[in-house]
């Protein structure tokens, strides 16, 4: 259950902005608006799982904590 465990803490990080927030779908190639359910997000267009980040962002910020690790040691 620990993904469950990390989509509570996100959304009380952001608890207004989250349920206005899209998410990126690998299907429709594009942020679209989802439902949420217990431990993913679905996309209301194909109904497929979402994603925080598309890979570019990912990449990016896969990167930026590289960086904040190597400058910490
Ligand atoms: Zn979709």
């Amino acid at each position: 259950m620990t993904n469950a465990r990390n989509l509570t803490n996100l959304s009380t990080m952001s608890n207004t902005e989250f349920y206005n927030e899209q998410k990126w779908c690998e299907q429709c190639k594009g942020y679209v608006r989802f439902l949420m359910s217990v431990n993913h997000s679905y996309c209301v267009d194909c109904g497929g799982r979402v994603r925080l980040f598309n890979r570019d962002d990912d990449t990016r910020f896969a990167d930026t904590v590289q960086r904040h690790k190597w400058q910490a040691s």
